[in-house]
């Protein structure tokens, strides 16, 4: 294997995917290495949630890329390998025993599971979901009529629960807040949202936490905090995600909630850059800035940054969106979505189809089209043009 390229990529998610393809937009023949901890093929993680339970992908169907792509994009693939160390006055980076040295380097590290610190938080087969391993491993025990403790309100614990539901497995959802997904559904939608888990049969433990679990055999059983005692086969937990920076601390580059970069993705060291969930970047059409933990900004974010190691200097300026599905309820959105601001929602059918602008001092910072489709650029349009706006102005927008 070589000893120097001229791009190394850490991390085989999305963003480190999305980066070969942004490099070789530019640069087709300088070499590149992509290191990655997981022992696949970079892959999507959304259908793990989602596509993959309800019949309708496959897991072969979830890689970006085959082989060949690499092959023939001539990257020198590293799987199963974690880089654990990295020099950027040598601009060496060390995966396990062996020093490579780069030209430019992305840091596409991702985001690592919260954990629980509570007795039994740390037992082996409780399942911290974020990988295809962790799907896997939860597929081979989720047969009709087990049972499933979900830990955590928030997207992966929500769209688990549906989908373990959907699979005909007893679940019980556990989360301290009253509603769940509350940091993104104003309570209205919360609301109809949870009613329709506990219409499917979902037992939904809202305000309530875990504080112990433990195994009885081939069982686990949960304690919460209000006494209650519950056996399951499977516990899942989803309580969040932290950035992965630990390369960055070791490089001595600037943190803080993620990875800071600037607006082409360059960290404190102008031939580092980052990508993807790791990174704190300015989020121009909102002017702040922000670290995301979506899809399309993963995918976007890391070409970018790819373009921009290859030398095209290009501020990121794409407005991401992202999207969930939790049983028949899904959508996209775009800009700030949080349920703190004021909302106002322009339904066609209520809680079900419609839109929901997130209003600041009167100005829409954010859009959520609930089961309205293709309509995301209006979106952003909206939002980049600023300006106050009121209810009427906003009713039959977007439809
Ligand atoms: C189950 C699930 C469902 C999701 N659904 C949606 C959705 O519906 N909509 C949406 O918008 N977003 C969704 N997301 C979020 C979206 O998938 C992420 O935003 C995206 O995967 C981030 O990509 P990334 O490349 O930045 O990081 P990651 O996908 O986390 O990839 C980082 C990779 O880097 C590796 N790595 C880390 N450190 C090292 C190291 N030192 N050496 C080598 N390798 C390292 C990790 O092992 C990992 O493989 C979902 C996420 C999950 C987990």
């Amino acid at each position: 294997m070589k000893h120097v390229f001229d791009y190394v990529i850490v991390g085989g998610g999305l963003a480190g995917a999305s980066a070969v393809e942004g490099i070789r937009e530019l640069d087709e023949t300088g070499s590149i290495l992509l290191v990655c901890g997981e022992d696949h093929l970079p892959y999507d993680r959304p259908p793990l949630s989602k596509k993959l339970w309800f019949g309708k992908m496959k897991v072969d169907e979830i890689f970006l890329h085959d082989q060949k792509f690499y092959d023939t994009h001539t990257v020198t693939l590293a799987l199963g390998i974690k880089s654990v160390r990295l020099d950027p006055v040598k601009k060496t980076i060390t995966n396990n025993n062996n020093t490579f040295g780069y030209g430019k380097l992305l840091l596409a590290t991702g985001c690592k599971v919260r954990t629980l610190t509570i007795p039994g938080g740390d037992l082996a087969d409780i399942c911290y979901f974020r990988n295809l391993d962790d799907y896997l491993r939860i597929r081979a025990v989720a047969a009709e009529g087990k049972s499933a403790v979900v830990v955590g309100g928030g997207f992966i614990g929500s769209e688990l629960a549906a989908a373990l539901n959907i699979n005909k497995l007893n679940v019980t959802m556990i989360f301290p807040g009253t509603l769940l997904c509350d940091r993104v559904f104003p309570d209205y939608l919360g609301r109809a949202v949870q009613g329709r888990y506990v219409e499917k049969g979902v037992r939904v433990l809202a305000s309530e936490k875990p504080v112990s679990f433990s195994k009885k055999g081939a069982k686990f059983i949960t304690r919460t905090e209000k006494g209650e005692e519950i056996e399951s086969d499977l516990v899942i937990v989803g309580v969040g995600v932290i950035p992965d920076m630990e390369l960055a601390k070791i490089a001595g580059l600037e943190v803080g909630n993620g990875i800071v970069v600037n607006e082409y993705l360059e960290t404190s060291n102008p031939d580092i850059y980052a990508a993807g969930d790791n990174a704190f970047f300015p989020y121009q059409a909102l002017g702040q800035s922000m670290r995301m933990e979506h899809w399309d900004n993963a995918l976007n974010q890391g070409k970018w940054a790819g373009r921009n190691m290859a030398g095209a200097h290009e501020p990121y300026t794409y407005q991401p969106y992202f999207f969930s599905d939790l049983f028949e309820f899904g959508y996209e959105a775009t800009g700030e979505v949080d349920s703190k601001m004021e909302t106002f929602a322009d339904w066609q059918k209520e809680n079900d189809t419609g839109v929901i602008y997130y209003l600041r001092e009167g100005k829409v910072r954010g859009v959520m089209m609930c089961n309205v489709w293709d309509k995301v650029e209006m979106a952003r349009e909206l939002i980049k043009r600023g300006g106050k706006t009121t209810p009427e102005k906003l009713r039959g927008l977007i439809a």
